[in-house]
């Protein structure tokens, strides 16, 4: 028994090859050149890309925000995810203030438990410190949660300066590693008053309220802390030129930084907040918000160098409904995009088929590095025997258009409406079973993935 994908090119970090893939039970039994089928199954790949499976490092479902919750709870969001050739998330748990990580962990697990279709991990979001916290660390550690998230924007989400020296000097002890959101929240608050107080009210004012200095200046003040603790950090969702530039001073003092960017910094700009329609300018704030053609150009630059170390979606969606909320007032605009469902195909397009990236690079931002660096790997990220029987089957010949009416997602829409696609996923599989067939999501159970120590 088992599936023998047959003809196909398979898609590593160091380039492709001409392979068959054998999958047995939930795992990658062979890899090599004209391999038997026995009595498996053999599906003919001709012409076909074959990936491991996608990881999204960095999705939010069935989550809170200003006072309405996301769109996409675990279900719709993982199967919006399998869909798009993402076989594993790792979304984010966070506890209330006052909280116990144990809690936090317990609610996010029970919301997982319900219906969620591909495999899934946890970052612990460390929005308090104490004692208990600060012991709880490597209880998570020992839970297979050993990646952390802290806050430098978001009264509700931050810890003060010298809680968060105090995270990272645990985080070295016991291995564990911190994403962090990194925007100078001081500084925005204030620009915020200023434009409440000149009636700026329109979303665009989003973006002139957290221009990319008050990005970059987090990024570098947190390195710093980083470098005073000496541990590595990941910087997510690093959305501009000039954060990148603090990111490469970090590095050639010598320190370990691993950076995350997202398709909405790559492929979208501020032009958008402009609309004189709130509701379509409305669709696109996030934070931090789209930036500057030239950041599009550095960010692609460096996930061409290897400077950026992997591409997550930040997932987090909300209807044109619940968008609605701040029509009146931008900062009561729920931000978030929607986006879990589309990252392959648009890194494939926009960023492979368009020649500024190579397959391998883009097999390292999905695949490789995700697994590395959040401790899954070889068992994800890489098709190699011994590994979970996770494969995306590209079809780079099945070019489409992306649209919110064919979409998984609960948005009822996407940033890339009409947006012309190079290829199409044909077939997911996860752990072996085949789970979605030309955009049929088949029912599948996803797992949640105990990880180990992580690091590139
Ligand atoms: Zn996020």
């Amino acid at each position: 028994m088992g599936i023998l994908l047959r003809g196909g090119t398979v898609v590593s970090s160091q380039g492709t090859e001409n392979l068959d893939v054998l999958l047995t039970g939930e795992k990658v039994a062979a890899v090599g050149k004209n391999l038997p089928a026995g009595d498996a199954q053999a599906v003919d790949c001709t012409g076909m890309l074959l990936f491991p499976g996608f990881i999204d490092g960095h999705t939010h479902f069935d989550l809170e925000v200003c006072g309405t919750i996301t769109a996409d709870d675990f279900a719709s969001g993982s199967r919006a995810a399998l869909r798009g050739g993402t076989t594993m998330v790792v979304d984010f748990a966070a506890p209330d203030k006052g909280e116990t990580l144990a809690r936090g962990l317990e609610r996010w697990r029970e919301k997982a438990g319900c219906g969620t279709a591909c495999d899934y991990g946890f970052h612990m979001t460390i929005d308090d410190w104490n004692e208990g916290i600060s012991r709880e660390i490597e209880d998570m550690m020992a839970q297979g949660v050993t990646s952390f998230k802290m806050y430098m924007t978001y009264p509700a989400m931050m810890i003060p300066e010298g809680d968060m020296y105090r995270a990272l000097l645990r985080l070295r002890e016991t291995g564990g590693i911190a994403g962090v959101h990194c925007e100078n929240d001081g500084v925005i608050r204030e620009l915020v008053e200023d434009a409440k107080k000149n009636g700026r009210l329109a979303p665009s004012s989003h973006p002139r309220t957290r221009p990319a200095p008050l990005e970059a200046e987090a990024v570098g003040h947190l390195l710093r802390l980083a470098q005073l603790a000496d541990v590595p950090v990941v910087i997510v969702h690093l959305s501009a030129r000039e954060s990148l530039e603090e990111v490469r001073a970090a590095r050639r003092r010598g320190q370990t930084v691993y950076v995350e960017t997202c398709p909405q910094y790559l492929l979208l700009d501020d032009s958008v907040y402009g609309s004189p329609d709130y509701m379509e300018a409305a669709k696109y704030v996030c934070a931090p918000p789209l930036r500057k053609r030239e950041d599009q150009d550095a960010l692609w630059e460096a996930l061409r160098n290897g400077e950026i170390d992997t591409v997550a979606t930040d997932h987090c969606s909300f209807t044109t409904a619940q968008k609605r909320a701040g029509r009146y007032d931008f900062t009561k605009i729920p931000g978030g995009l929607p986006g879990v469902e589309h990252r392959g195909v648009l890194l494939y397009t926009y960023g492979v088929s368009a020649g500024r990236i190579s397959l391998a690079n883009m097999c390292r931002a999905l695949c490789e590095n995700p697994a590395k660096l959040y401790g899954c790997w070889p068992k994800k990220g890489v098709i190699a025997p011994g590994s979970d029987g996770d494969v995306v089957v590209y079809d780079p010949a099945a070019n489409g258009v992306i649209s919110a009416s064919g979409q998984v997602q609960r948005a009822d829409y996407t940033p890339y409406e009409g947006w012309k696609t190079a290829g199409s996923i044909a077939q997911v599989y996860l752990r072996g079973r085949l789970a979605v067939d030309h955009g049929q999501v088949l029912e599948t159970q996803g797992r949640f993935v105990r990880r180990e120590k992580g690091r590139l």
